[in-house]
């Protein structure tokens, strides 16, 4: 982890475009409440192959113009070098400094049709487009993409996104601290010199935890996992003991020199903003 130790730690909260004119609503009032944390940024999510795109764009232009830096989210996966060349530019004239580069997932059903086929060759294009006018942060999986023919490949794969010119990465999330001290030791053997963010999932729901872990390939310990589940309908005393093993978690990445945290809100204020106030930041 002696490099992570080199870079200044920052803070960032992720955000979903929302569906409806209430949901866009309740997301201004979040993002004033977490704009008062000083976040470098508020990161927005993008839909690959076409859904929920223009509600990215139409969330990161208004957090952009409250004042707050905004990095809107860009997958590549099934899209064509004109349309990110577009949306590029738009960023840009808009202010926009700072993009996350992926790949993205096919929504099932549709074909892959696009001129990308991995994040490393959107991060290439974004540089030879524009120069090193954004910072690119790229996805990191500390427990393994769940598409990784190995260990080794996948680091391998995560360097060619950083020799392409990524500036930092953020984490899927993880709640075993080892499984990222050890993919950033092994970074730091392959030369790999750019801050690695834990990306946070705060716990208030067991179901639906559950089912995004098993489709993102984050492992939820058996312990939280039998605690969780023990809870049943207590809502309460599952978000209690939530609170306690991430807000752990984060004070021991920041302990030992993690370069930040990146807070996955869910478009929630109250989860984040509680695990802020555990950590006394
Ligand atoms: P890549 O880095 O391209 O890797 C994908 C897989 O291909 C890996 O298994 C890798 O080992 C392999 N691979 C990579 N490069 C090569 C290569 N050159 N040759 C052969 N194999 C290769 N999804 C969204 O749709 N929208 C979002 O807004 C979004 N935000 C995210 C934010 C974060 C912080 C994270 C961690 C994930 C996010 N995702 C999002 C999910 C992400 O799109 C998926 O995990 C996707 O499956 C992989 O994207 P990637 O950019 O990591 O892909």
């Amino acid at each position: 982890m002696e490099s992570q130790q080199d870079y200044e730690q920052t803070f960032s909260f992720e955000f979903f475009p929302p569906k409806t004119p209430e949901g866009a609503d309740k997301l201004r009032k979040v993002r004033d409440e977490l704009a008062k944390l000083n976040p470098l940024y508020f990161s927005v999510t993008f839909g690959a192959g076409g859904s929920t795109q223009q509600g990215t764009i139409d969330t990161v232009l208004e957090i952009q113009q409250s004042g707050s830096n905004a990095a809107p989210h860009l997958s590549c996966i099934g899209s064509t070098k004109e349309s990110i060349r577009e949306l590029l530019n738009k960023y840009k004239d808009n202010g926009i400094k700072r993009i996350v580069a992926l790949r993205g997932d096919m929504p099932s059903g549709m074909q892959e049709t696009g001129e990308f086929r991995y994040a490393n060759e959107l991060v290439e294009f974004i540089r030879s487009e524009t120069g090193s006018h954004f910072h690119i942060e790229v996805a990191a999986y500390p427990e393994f993409h769940p598409q990784a023919r190995d260990a080794e490949t996948d680091l391998a794969n995560f360097k060619r996104k950083v020799d392409a010119g990524a500036d930092s990465a953020l984490t899927q999330y993880f709640y075993n601290i080892d499984a990222y001290v050890r993919f950033v030791e092994d970074c730091e053997a392959l030369g790999i010199k750019i801050p690695i963010v834990p990306g946070i999932m705060p716990i208030t729901n067991y179901k639906q935890l559950a089912r995004f872990s098993d489709m993102c390939g984050a492992e939820i310990p058996r312990w939280i996992r039998k605690r969780l589940e023990g809870f049943g309908d207590d809502i309460t005393s599952l978000r209690a003991f939530g609170l306690d093993v991430t807000a752990e978690l984060c004070d021991e990445l920041l302990d030992i020199g993690a370069p930040g945290l990146h807070f996955y809100t869910m478009n929630q204020t109250g989860p984040t903003l509680e695990i802020w106030k555990e950590l006394g930041l």
